[in-house]
């Protein structure tokens, strides 16, 4: 017998990058070989010099197609062996491993819309759903919508092994968040890439678009967002070292740097309204959902624990945002001895 083989790699579409996968079937037991696909087709290559290289580097259980089936996450290099400019999870990996004794620990929530028929599930064909409010959270056919596909990508996560934490409805008809973590840099953006994938692939057969648009509908409702929830082991242990990362955001050129690597169009999410800070603008706060960074309630209690970056959109490459915050934070740990 064969098993199928979904290999799934990141494209070079601008600004925002898409998914691509396709099958290989390959014999019972056999190894993931590294593959090739047509990079002119995907925004990655010329016509004219078209191949690029996807080499395996994460796989687990294929919860769609089930049985031994997998999906498998691949990296896209050149021919000549080097990573293709597109491909952000090389970039995290040096930075991943040089403050890998900080043991840092990342939790993303994933804001994501439904559309179908050109408009958000949940909205009337003309005009608007009634504002909101009882949305986040809620329960009831005239508040929820899409939850059977909700309730499918989650098992499907769960399947994969995926380290799913949760899921919750939105401020927004038709608006959802799941999320990935705790998981190491490298780890919580692999599943969440993965995550990402299959949300797609189910809502697919209900003839449902998830979006991950920072700002889905125009007007007075909430954006999208992957707020990313943050720690190291000096963090888990003490409230000096919180101080010290969310100091580090703050710092020279930092503000700009971060904003730049976490997702296009986030000037237009974080106006400073709908529970967002100025994207220009760098705060941080206990228990301020308006804030850029925010310390919850619980970690001052404690004197430890981690921080939410609230400023990361929907869009974002995971890749990048885990990259910025080790890159940041850990060094700022390592100067201040708080490792
Ligand atoms: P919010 O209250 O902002 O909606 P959520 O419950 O949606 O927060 O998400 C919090 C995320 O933070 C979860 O994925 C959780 O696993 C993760 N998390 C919890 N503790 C830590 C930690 N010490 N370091 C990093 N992430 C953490
Ligand atoms: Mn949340
Ligand atoms: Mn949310
Ligand atoms: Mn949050």
């Amino acid at each position: 017998m064969s098993y199928k083989a979904e290999y799934i790699w990141i494209d070079g579409t601008e600004p925002t990058a898409r998914l691509r996968s396709k099958t290989k079937v390959l014999p019972d037991g056999a190894a993931l070989p590294d593959w090739g696909f047509d990079g002119s087709s995907t925004n990655q290559a010329p016509g004219d010099n078209s191949d690029c290289v996807l080499k395996p580097v994460f796989s687990c259980p294929d919860p769609v197609r089930g049985g031994d089936h997998k999906l498998v996450l691949c990296e896209v290099y050149l021919v000549d062996g080097t990573p293709h400019p597109t491909n952000n999870r090389a970039r995290l990996l040096p930075v991943a491993e040089r403050f890998a004794v900080q043991d840092s620990w990342f939790g993303i929530e994933q804001e994501y819309t439904f559309f179908q028929a050109g408009r958000p599930l949940g909205f009337p064909e003309t005009g608007f759903p009634a504002p909101q409010g009882p949305y986040y959270c809620g329960v009831g056919a005239d508040e929820v919508f899409g939850r059977e596909i909700v309730e499918k990508h989650m098992d499907a996560c769960i399947e994969a092994g995926l380290a799913v934490s949760g899921i919750n409805a939105e401020v927004m008809p038709g608006q959802w968040e799941f999320q990935i973590g705790p998981a190491g840099p490298v780890e919580v953006a692999d599943h969440l890439w993965i995550a990402r994938w299959l949300l797609y692939r189910i809502a697919e057969d209900f003839n449902v678009a998830a979006t991950l648009d920072p700002k889905p509908a125009k007007g007075d409702w909430n954006g999208a967002g992957a707020h990313t929830n943050f720690s190291t082991k000096a963090m888990r242990e003490g409230y000096d070292a919180i101080i010290t990362a969310c100091e580090a955001l703050g710092g020279e050129g930092k503000v700009a740097e971060h904003i730049e690597g976490y997702g296009h169009g986030i000037a237009d999410r974080l106006t400073g309204e709908h529970e967002t800070a100025p994207f220009d603008v760098y705060t941080y706060g206990v228990s301020d959902r308006g804030a850029s960074v925010r310390i919850p309630w619980q970690v001052e209690v404690d004197k430890q624990g981690y921080i939410e970056d609230r400023r990361p959109n929907a869009n974002c490459d995971p890749y990048n945002v885990t990259r910025l915050l080790v890159g940041t934070c850990c060094a700022a740990l390592e100067k201040a001895g708080q490792v």
